[in-house]
């Protein structure tokens, strides 16, 4: 039996908790918060980037630093704000100094990201940068050589397009990739609006409009 939206955010709501308390990696004893992730639970588009950085740790919400603010202009120059889409990190605490995430702490964490992809059930996922798009894609092609090409892939039990992006970061360093970060995300309202492989016709559901984790109160109290 489908799970309307409200059961998923539900669960979403559930997963938020079980990651707050997490201790399944060395970093719960560095981090100031966990940093789950945020937006609409109901979302086709979802973004996944790295791990928090300063900021967000200090917020508890992805991507508020200046690579946020270049992911918000982006959105908006094609119709979207971040109450439509998920956003969230492989890591969802932040590593010490900004290192690279270790493959211990990338493997603790892995079960909260195929989670919320089953819960929020997204069309699109798009990575941000060199080391989401080589973890999600299963391969060690480069950015640089796959950005702004969409592949089918199985995530979270469910095919979804994997649509790898370079990450805002790099965008701010060089005006040549903010161009081609743009130019990217201008495909995504196509990418979008493609029927997902043997896909049914979708069911209406009743009910009011989902919620965004936001609206929910989950990270203002
Ligand atoms: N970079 C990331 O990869 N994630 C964030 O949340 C912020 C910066």
């Amino acid at each position: 039996m489908p799970r309307s939206a409200a059961e998923r955010r539900e669960e979403l709501v559930e997963l938020y908790r079980q990651a707050r308390a997490c201790t399944r990696c060395p970093l719960h004893q560095t981090r100031t918060q966990v940093v789950f992730g945020n937006g609409n639970a109901d979302a086709d588009l979802m973004f996944v980037g790295e791990a928090p950085g300063a900021n967000e740790d200090a917020q508890g919400l992805p991507f508020v630093g200046r690579a946020g603010k270049l992911l918000d202009e982006m959105l908006g120059e094609n119709g979207m704000t971040r109450a439509d889409v998920f956003v969230t990190n492989v890591l969802k605490s932040r590593p010490p100094s900004n290192r690279d995430p270790e493959p211990a702490e990338i493997d603790a964490c892995r079960p909260y990201l195929q989670r919320q992809v089953e819960l929020i059930e997204p069309s699109v996922i798009c990575t941000l940068g060199n080391f989401a798009t080589k973890l999600l894609s299963g391969s060690q092609q480069g950015i640089t050589r796959v950005h702004g090409v969409p592949q089918e892939r199985e995530l979270g039990g469910r095919q979804v397009t994997l649509y790898p992006l370079f990450h805002p970061a790099a965008a701010l360093r060089t005006p040549r990739v903010k161009e081609q970060l743009s130019e990217d995300f201008a495909r995504l309202p196509q990418l979008l609006a493609r029927e997902p492989a043997g896909a049914a016709p979708p069911e209406p559901e009743a009910g009011p409009a989902p919620a965004t984790i936001e609206q929910m109160g989950l990270f203002g109290s």
